[in-house]
């Protein structure tokens, strides 16, 4: 009676008090509705949308339909960093490393591939005996031990989002700025952070594409941290392009030890060092954003941050010989070069073909219950504004068979666009959200 009752509501435009949000997640949570009608309650979400206060409610009750951490006893700062989804996005797999060699615990669950996007724990688990599902005890001796653990949502954090989340993204609930922001905002505050980094990404490859929403949303998740007492700062970085030249999940590995050794593209190292400035800069670790990137920077070239990803691969399981011999990650049977079909400039990279484009390679799920190749992708060294020769290598295909690089091909033809006059991309890194308010970082 009590789903039907919500159900009713909210159809209707009303609203849930906080002890309504609570006993229906938990009941769902718990198994008593069924999805049925928690899929009706959820789009009558959707359409007729939450208030703040219906907002905290429900991340509230998600929150504590499981247990959460409590890292108190570190004795440090404990920062993370979300990203709302991009392709070629392996800032996170540079990022923990870098930012935990500093001195700041970084304990950070991660989500698999979405839609277009792909997903850090796919990445990882491409590292041979790479595990990502640790327990809580586990990951707190870690984070004891190393100062990082990476991992993905278990059963004990958040269970309610996770049950809610798989029905949303059957039921095209998922583009919901309250039911999106409560649900990263509940997995989040559930690691016990001192400070949260979020990368709102921008363009045509990211997962809401109105840069109004994306400020809305980041919003919505600064409010959020504020209430349970954890900053939350967001930039917001380009996805109109993949970002590095990597996409596919061992690619993306390959690529982030290259960016730890030093040897990353410009891209990928500006938004990640950005980001990485700002969680050392919550922490308190340094006092400005020059003194920061510098720390960063030397973390790099002592060769500290990419000893702590051998420390976290080895506490995790995997093979750290990936670090010093990359031919060890998955490899794929068929690569080709794609030539550009003509003279030009190149006018844009688009991220949702590639990362379509990496799921009909079989490198991304259709289904959440597909097994994913991941040795398959693009690696993508035309960026746009590029001028390029008819004839000129502008990318590789990894395939596992002959079909597999056609089709690659065939996505590249359609994905990197050639044409007589640039069309400028977005700035790298846009804009810096915070409770004060948006600040432009540079123009687009
Ligand atoms: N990622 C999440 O964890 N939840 C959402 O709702 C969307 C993206």
């Amino acid at each position: 009676m009590l789903a039907h009752r919500l159900i009713e509501r909210k159809r209707d435009g009303g609203k849930l008090d906080s002890g309504e949000w609570r006993a229906l997640v938990m009941a769902y949570a718990a198994g008593h509705v069924p999805d049925y009608q928690m899929s009706a309650f959820l789009m009558a979400c959707f359409i007729r949308g939450l208030d703040r206060a219906e907002t905290a409610a429900l991340t509230d009750a998600m929150l504590n339909s499981g247990v959460r951490f409590d890292l108190a006893s570190l004795n440090k700062p404990r920062l993370d960093k979300h990203s709302i989804g991009g392709v070629g996005d392996k800032v996170s797999l540079v990022l923990a490393p870098l930012v935990s060699s500093l001195g700041v615990a970084v304990p950070m669950v991660s989500g698999r591939g979405l839609g277009h996007t792909g997903g850090t724990l796919d990445k990882l688990e491409s590292i041979p005996g790479f595990r990502t599902d640790l327990s809580m005890a586990d990951a707190r001796r870690q984070l004891e031990a190393i100062g990082c653990a990476l991992m993905g949502q278990t059963s004990e954090v958040v269970p309610a989002d996770r049950k809610m989340y798989a029905l949303r993204d059957a039921t095209a609930t998922v583009e919901a700025i309250p039911l999106i922001a409560s649900s990263i905002m509940s997995k989040k505050l559930a690691e016990d952070l001192t400070g949260l980094v979020i990368d709102i990404k921008r363009g045509s490859g990211a997962f809401l594409t109105s840069f109004d929403r994306e400020i809305a949303l980041a919003n919505e998740m600064i409010h959020l941290g504020d209430m349970h007492g954890c900053p939350v700062v967001a930039l917001c970085t380009a996805m109109d392009r993949p970002l590095g030249r990597a996409c596919g999940n061992a690619l993306e590995v390959e690529e982030a030890i290259a960016a730890l050794k030093g040897e990353g593209p410009d891209d990928l190292m500006e938004v990640t060092l950005a980001l990485s400035a700002e969680m050392l800069l919550m922490a308190g670790v340094v006092s400005d954003r020059e003194t920061a990137l510098a720390a960063l920077r030397e973390a790099i070239t002592s060769g500290r941050a990419a000893d702590q990803f051998r420390r976290i691969i080895e506490s995790q399981g995997g093979n750290p010989d990936v670090l010093d011999d990359p031919a060890l990650l998955p490899q794929a049977v068929e690569c080709e070069l794609y030539t550009a079909p003509r003279s030009g400039i190149v006018q844009r990279v688009e991220p949702r073909a590639i990362g379509r484009g990496i799921i009909s390679l079989g490198g991304g799920r259709s289904t959440m219950t597909d097994t994913i190749d991941p040795s398959v992708g693009f690696v993508i060294t035309a960026k746009p504004g590029d001028w390029v020769d008819a004839g000129e290598p502008l990318a590789s295909v990894y395939a596992r068979d002959r079909p597999g690089i056609e089709r690659g091909r065939s996505v590249l033809r359609g994905a990197v666009i050639i044409g007589d006059e640039a069309e400028p991309p977005l700035p790298l890194v846009s804009h810096r959200v915070t409770k004060a308010g948006v600040e432009e970082l540079s123009r687009a």
